[in-house]
């Protein structure tokens, strides 16, 4: 049996209780949601479902093609343009998912012979990059800059520093300023991940980037993902001009995947101008965040104090995790739950998202949820 050895593996994930499965949300979810990555509470917003369905109506439901050939509209150029201007940069190029952006600026940005250096607490798609590019990839201790200059000091040649700003297992923010500094001192380029700063974190939601003072840089390029905050689908890079036609020219991901889809599209344009308009959600979903810390921590929770919107609780072990989990689900709160092999260090957690859109009432029904279901 050439597959045989999957069943192998499966048996060894139902004897550690850690099978993964899927379960369909229902449209009208009667669960308590502090589970998925809509931090400002958008994704459902009538104005942002009118704009896909409006972008799909005269655009299609695909996007036809790679981005190089039928694939780019106006939507995709104006919504460019719009998250350049608001995240300070001077051009963006956007993609099918932040994955994509993820692997694209990180492979197109380390050539042969070139370092990485990479966040030891980075996101999947940042080290499948690292792992994809042709330069070598050195991983160091997580959010240190010391270690990053150690790395960096030696080596000859283009580099790079890839990091999270805001680390999706835990919650905490890269030392953003430091990095750029140790960056800085010898040459080499920064590459930040800012999937749970946008929306959230810098001015009006302007980006981690942003409110360190280091958007905009010669030397630093920012991707996102617009499914979390933006309530849509689609990923975005960030940089200088010239860094994002190289990538029009040699990212993979960007030259042989269908461009982002029109609704998509539409509806991150639609959530863009939004949070333009309405500033006040990120500060909202920040506040929401330190409350919902507050609470579980005077609760006796072990908690890490979170920098943006994620906040994350640990649990005794994976499998009690898994547990704690379900049964926060059976008493209407969907919460994450992280566990090995998600993180490697068997350390697990609740993961519960601070949405800007949740009332008082539903973050003490929350918190007593988790009370009551302590493993
Ligand atoms: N980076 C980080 C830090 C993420 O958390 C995620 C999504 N889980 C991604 C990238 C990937 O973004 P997308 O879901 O748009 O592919």
């Amino acid at each position: 049996m050439a597959f045989g050895w999957i069943e192998e593996q499966a048996r060894a994930r139902r004897r550690a209780g850690l099978v993964r499965t899927l379960r369909p949300r229902p449209a009208d979810s009667p669960l308590l949601d502090l589970a998925s990555n809509d931090y400002l509470g958008l994704a459902r917003h009538p104005e942002i479902t009118r704009s896909a369905a409006e972008a799909a109506r005269v655009w299609g439901a695909g996007a036809t093609g790679s981005r190089l050939v039928t694939g780019t509209t106006e939507l995709h150029t104006t919504l460019e343009g719009e998250l350049a201007a608001f995240c300070g940069f001077e051009a963006a190029l956007v993609f099918a998912t932040g994955y994509a952006a993820n692997l694209a600026a990180v492979t197109a940005l380390a050539p042969h012979g070139s370092l990485l250096v990479s966040d030891a607490g980075n996101h999947a798609s940042l080290i499948d990059g690292c792992r994809l590019a042709r330069g070598t990839t050195q991983v160091v201790a997580h959010a240190d800059p010391d270690a990053v200059r150690k790395a960096l000091g030696a080596h000859r040649g283009p580099a790079v520093l890839v990091s999270d700003t805001v680390f999706s297992v835990d919650g905490d923010a890269a030392p953003l300023g430091r990095l750029a500094e140790a960056a800085r001192e010898s040459g080499a380029g920064l590459v930040l991940d800012d999937a749970h700063g946008l929306g959230v974190l810098g001015e009006g939601g302007r980006g981690a980037p942003q409110g360190a003072g280091i958007a905009g840089a010669p030397d630093v390029v920012v991707t996102a993902t617009l499914s979390k905050s933006l309530g849509s689908q689609g990923g975005v890079v960030l940089g200088p001009e010239a860094v994002i036609a190289h990538l029009v020219n040699a990212a993979r991901t960007f030259i042989f995947d269908t461009g982002l889809a029109p609704a998509a599209a539409g509806a991150a344009l639609a959530a863009l101008r939004l949070l333009r308009r309405e500033p006040e959600r990120a500060a909202r979903a920040r506040e929401v965040a330190a409350t919902l810390y507050e609470r579980l921590t005077a609760e006796g929770f072990e908690a890490v104090r979170p920098d943006a919107a994620v906040v994350s609780v640990r649990a005794p072990s994976p499998e009690r995790a898994v547990r704690w989990a379900e049964e926060c689900r059976a008493a209407g709160l969907a919460v994450g739950c992280f566990r090995p092999p998600s993180v490697p260090d068997g350390v697990s957690r609740l993961r519960l998202t601070a949405r800007a859109d949740l009332t008082d009432a539903e973050l003490r029904r929350a918190v007593e949820v988790i009370r009551a279901t302590r493993p």
